[in-house]
C-alpha cells in the first residue's frame, strides 16, 4: 500500500521541477526511516498519514518545501536534533514549516469541555472565548501560512481515518475540527475544506440530526438532479450559440452547510433552492456578465436574488455571480457563475492565491495586494473589535501578543516580553501576590524569565510571598505593575 500511495504522490507532483522532486524523494526516505515500524492507530503504516497529507497539498499545488514539510509533519517529537537534521538535510523553510506544524499540535481544546452536552449560558460563553482565543492562537503561532494549509490537511486526513479511535477521543477531535479548523479554513476561504471538515464532523457530533437531514433530502436530491441535467444542456444549447466557452457542472451542497440552512428556514426543504447548485465556470470576468443576461433572457429571475460577489466580494474574498430564476417548468433554480480563477479562489482559498502568486510571476503582485494578506488583516480586525473592552482593541495583536497555557489547559494571552510574574496576575491577583516560584513546562525558574509562545506556565504560591521591589524591573503588564506598586505602597 505505501509503494501505491508513494508512486500516486509522485505522480501527482509533475507541476514541481525536478530537484524540487528529488528533495521530496529524500524526505520520504527519512519518514520511512523515522517511522519505521510504527503504526497508526487504525493498524496501517505510520507513513501513509503524512503521504496522504502530502497528497492534498500536492492537489492544490503547494511548493515542494510545503510538500517536504508535510511528509515530515509528524517526525520531530522532542529534540532539537531533528530540527537541525532537517535543515541542514532539506531547507530551512522546510524545518521552520515542520516545527511551526508541531507547535500548533499542542493547542487543543481542553479536555473538560468534551463531550459537550447541554452547557449552562456561562459555560458556553466560557466556551466560545476559550475558542474564539485558540483560533487567534493558531494564527498567531504561524508565522507561514503554509503551517496553516499542512495543519488544515493533517486534521483532513486524521477525521477521513477518525474511526479507528475510541468514542472519547473521537468526539474530542471531531468538537475541535468544528471549532478550530472548520472556522480557520473558512476565514481562509477555503470553502471546500471548511466543508468536507464539517461533513466529516456531522455524524460524529450530532447522529441523529445528520441521519434526519440525509434521510430528507436524498429522495429530492436525486429528482433535482435528473432535472438539473436537462437545464443544463439547454444552457449549452444557449451558450455555444453564443460562442461562449463554459463548463457547467451539478454539485450537491455540503451536509453540514445543508442542514444549517434547514434549521434557518423551519426545516423545510422546498424553501432551499441551492440544493444542488449549477455552477458554470468560463474563462473571463466578461462571460459571466454575458451569461447571466443569456440565462435572465431564457428565464425570469426572483427579485432580489441577482447578487453580484464579483463587483462586491464577500469578506472572505468569495466571488461569483448569483442568481435564482423560474426555470423549466417554474422550478425554483439558482445558478453561480463564476471564472476558473475565481472557483478555485472559491474552494482553496489562501492556498489558490499562494498558487497563482507562486505561478504567476510575470504579473508580480505586490505582497500587500495578495487577498488572503487582507483577509488575515480584515479577520484580525473583527477579533480584536470581538474582543471585551477590558481587554481593549489590540490591533497589532498577532505582532505583539504571546499565548501561553496553564497547566489545566486554558489559554492565556500576554503581551511579548511578559514574564512569570505577570502570568501569575494575570490568573489572579492573590495568586500574583503570593507568588514564590514558576515553573515553565515542568521546568522551575527565575520569576524574571520571559515567556515563549506556547509555554505551559505553572505558579508556585506561599503564604508569606509577598511582592518584591525588583519585580517592577521585569513585569511588564498594566495589570501586575499596578498591584506590586500598590501591594509596595501599603509595605511602607
Ligand atoms: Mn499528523
Amino acid at each position: 500500500m505505501l509503494n501505491k500511495l508513494t508512486k500516486t504522490l509522485l505522480n501527482s507532483l509533475k507541476y514541481l521541477p525536478p530537484e524540487q522532486i528529488a528533495m521530496v524523494e529524500r524526505a520520504i526516505r527519512t519518514a520511512g526511516a523515522a517511522h519505521h515500524g510504527q503504526k497508526r492507530e487504525s493498524g496501517e503504516e505510520y507513513l501513509s498519514h503524512p503521504l496522504r497529507v502530502a497528497l492534498i497539498l500536492a492537489d492544490l499545488e503547494l511548493d515542494g518545501n510545503s510538500i517536504c514539510a508535510a511528509i515530515l509533519h509528524d517526525v520531530i517529537e522532542k529534540s532539537k536534533a531533528e530540527t537541525k537534521f532537517i535543515k541542514k538535510e532539506f531547507s530551512a523553510t522546510v524545518a521552520n514549516l515542520v516545527d511551526g506544524v508541531t507547535k500548533l499540535g499542542k493547542i487543543q481544546l481542553k479536555k473538560s469541555w468534551l463531550p459537550f452536552v447541554k452547557p449552562k449560558k456561562e459555560e458556553l460563553r466560557e466556551f466560545e472565548r476559550q475558542t474564539e482565543t485558540l483560533r487567534k492562537m493558531f494564527m498567531a503561532m504561524s508565522k507561514d501560512i503554509r503551517v496553516v494549509l499542512i495543519k488544515i490537511a493533517d486534521r483532513l486526513d486524521n477525521m477521513r481515518t477518525i474511526e479507528a479511535l475510541e468514542k472519547e477521543k473521537r468526539l474530542r477531535v471531531a468538537r475541535e475540527t468544528q471549532e478550530i479548523y472548520a472556522p480557520l479554513a473558512y476565514r481562509l476561504g477555503m470553502g471546500e475544506f471548511k466543508g468536507m471538515l464539517e461533513d466529516l464532523t456531522f455524524p460524529i457530533l450530532l447522529p441523529q440530526e445528520y441521519r434526519w437531514a440525509k434521510e430528507l433530502a436524498i429522495p429530492e436530491m436525486s429528482s433535482r438532479r435528473k432535472y438539473l441535467e436537462k437545464v443544463k444542456r439547454m444552457i449549452e444549447d444557449d451558450l455555444s450559440r453564443a460562442g461562449i466557452y463554459a463548463e457547467i457542472h451539478i454539485r450537491a451542497k455540503h451536509w453540514y452547510s445543508l442542514y444549517k440552512k434547514l434549521l434557518k428556514h423551519d426545516r423545510d426543504l422546498s424553501k432551499i433552492y441551492d440544493l444542488i447548485a449549477l455552477r458554470i465556470t468560463v474563462p473571463t470576468i466578461e462571460d459571466c456578465y454575458n451569461v447571466l443576461g443569456i440565462i435572465h433572457s431564457r428565464w425570469k429571475p426572483l427579485p432580489g436574488r441577482i447578487k453580484d460577489y464579483i463587483a462586491l466580494p464577500k469578506p472572505n474574498g468569495y466571488q461569483s455571480l448569483h442568481t435564482t430564476v423560474f426555470c423549466l417548468g417554474g422550478k425554483i433554480t439558482e445558478f453561480q457563475i463564476r471564472t476558473e480563477e475565481m472557483h478555485y479562489q472559491a474552494e482553496f482559498g489562501v492556498a489558490a492565491h499562494w498558487h497563482y502568486a507562486e505561478q504567476k510571476k510575470s504579473i508580480k503582485l505586490p505582497k500587500s495586494k495578495l487577498i488572503w494578506v487582507q483577509e488575515l488583516a480584515r479577520w484580525q480586525e473583527r477579533l480584536a473589535n470581538l474582543d471585551d473592552l477590558k481587554e481593549g482593541l489590540e490591533i497589532d495583536f498577532f505582532r505583539d501578543r504571546i499565548f501561553v497555557f496553564t497547566p489545566l489547559g486554558d489559554v492565556k494571552d500576554l503581551p511579548v516580553g511578559a514574564t512569570a510574574v505577570d502570568f501569575a496576575y494575570c490568573i489572579h491577583t492573590d495568586i500574583g501576590s503570593h507568588c514564590a516560584g514558576a515553573k515553565i513546562n515542568g521546568k522551575m525558574v527565575q520569576l524574571n524569565r520571559q515567556l515563549q509562545n506556547g509555554d505551559m506556565v505553572e505558579i508556585l504560591t506561599s503564604k508569606r510571598a509577598k511582592p518584591h521591589s525588583d519585580w517592577l524591573s521585569f513585569a511588564k503588564t498594566a495589570l501586575a505593575r499596578g498591584c506590586i506598586r500598590k501591594a509596595l505602597r501599603a509595605a511602607t
